[in-house]
């Protein structure tokens, strides 16, 4: 057996973990064997994972890298760093850039971008033309040149005609999903933060929970009346997470994904952390939290996404009502999600697992990514080591912006490798060329 590369020593959470050790060997690019550990052959290269876990690589289903139109924020080579430094061997970038994501040239254009990019850079495209809410984009067009997920994120797709178009036509469209960012527009106009009583004590308008359940109660409807595959993105409240489960009973085609900032920060954290904890769906409230914390470990929500929105510091550095929405987060995501609920005791490695990596890729129809640590996948591996502890600054991060909820937080669990494809991209921690 020739051996390109051997991840030597870590211990597996899927497909079973592994109390003992093992070389996992990957070879073209695939991982071509498992065996005992110091049973691996010879091989160009080794990568110690000793006293660390090895996982499928992560995949993080909403990334903003701001190409075209905003790359003084981030571009794709800075956010594919940053995302290989986070373990994520596949992310799926939104469409709402400068112009729009809309057509299959522009998926070309940025699908040639990041052809070489340390990760494995997908793009979603637009669901309306322009993402202007008025009339359908050629979603079969976009299809055919690789498109799955389609979003008009940054802003809901309101129309109820419309929005049942976009769901009936992934019917057409196998593995093809409409991505909603759930916020009614009519009912968040002028909101900046959750409404309450942060809101209210820093005298802004806010966003009501109840703009995002309309919408998903509205949308699950239309969803069950079409056969539709629908996403709710960044879903941020208890009672559309409700929703979402009820409807998951029903068997209707309906996911969910929750980001690091909604499993872990209330509206409280705007007051500590001003414009870097502006975002929306808006930061909620510790019930929210908690109810989508257990959500995530049950079952009930599928993934863990981070809508990783880089603004350059001009942007942030606004008075509350004026600074741009987000935060970033994909360098960072594993770390955060590891160290709040797995050490917490709240979540298996394997679920971790499946909420990281298997799902998100499901949900966006990345077949190459997600897959068991196990002869014939893909060589798409992280390794974490859980032990490991490290303090995020937000000016180390690959990101060209600094706005990190978790700047000065201490983690436990950092990526020590990151192999894209049979590739290390990262190696002992950094990038490696
Ligand atoms: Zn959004």
């Amino acid at each position: 057996m020739a051996a390109d590369l051997v991840i030597s020593g870590g211990r597996l959470v899927v497909p079973a973990d592994t109390a003992e050790p093992v070389d996992v060997v990957v070879s073209g690019g695939r991982i071509a064997a498992v065996v005992p550990f110091g049973e691996a052959p010879q091989a160009q290269r080794t990568l110690d994972a000793s006293d660390a876990w090895v996982m499928p690589g992560f995949v993080d289903i909403q990334v903003h890298f701001r190409t075209p139109g905003g790359t003084d924020s981030e571009d794709i080579a800075s956010g594919a760093a940053g995302a290989a430094m986070g373990g994520v061997t596949a992310c799926v970038m939104m469409p709402n850039t400068t112009p729009p994501i809309d057509t299959p040239d522009m998926v070309r254009d940025v699908m040639a971008i990041a052809a070489a990019a340390p990760c494995d850079v997908r793009t979603s495209a637009a669901i309306t033309a322009g993402r202007a809410g008025e009339r359908l984009a050629d979603l079969p067009a976009l299809y055919r040149v690789g498109v799955r997920v389609f979003t008009d994120d940054g802003d809901c797709v309101a129309d109820d005609a419309l929005m049942a178009a976009a769901l009936e036509a992934t019917t057409e469209l196998p593995g093809a999903v409409i991505s909603q960012h759930a916020e009614d527009p009519a009912m968040v106009a002028g909101g900046v933060i959750n409404a309450g009583a942060v809101a209210e004590r820093l005298g802004v308008q806010g966003r009501p929970a109840h703009a995002e359940v309309s919408v998903v109660h509205r949308d699950i409807e239309l969803a069950r009346r079409t056969g539709g595959r629908y996403h709710v993105l960044h879903l941020s409240t208890a009672a559309a997470m409700e929703l979402v489960a009820e409807a998951k009973r029903d068997r209707v085609a309906v996911t969910a994904e929750v980001t690091p900032q909604h499993l872990v920060l209330t509206e409280d954290d705007v007051e500590r952390l001003g414009t870097t904890a502006k975002m929306n769906p808006p930061l909620r409230l510790a019930s929210d939290v908690t109810a989508l914390r257990r959500a995530i470990v049950d079952g009930s929500l599928d993934a863990v996404a981070t809508d990783h929105a880089p603004h350059h510091p001009a942007l942030k550095d606004r008075p509350l009502a004026d600074a741009p929405p987000g935060m970033i987060g994909v360098e960072t995501m594993a770390s955060v999600v590891w160290s709040e609920l797995v050490v917490s005791g709240q979540m298996s490695p394997a679920r971790f697992v499946e909420v990281i990596s298997a799902a998100p890729a499901r949900i966006a129809g990345i077949a190459d990514h997600g897959q068991p640590i196990s002869a014939g996948s893909p060589a798409n591996v992280t390794v974490f080591d859980a032990a490991k502890r490290w303090t995020v600054q937000a000016e180390t991060l690959q990101s060209r912006s600094l706005n990190s909820p978790w700047a000065g937080r201490t983690l436990p669990g950092r990526v020590r490798h990151t192999v894209l494809a049979g590739r290390p991209v990262v190696v002992g921690s950094e990038l490696s060329d």
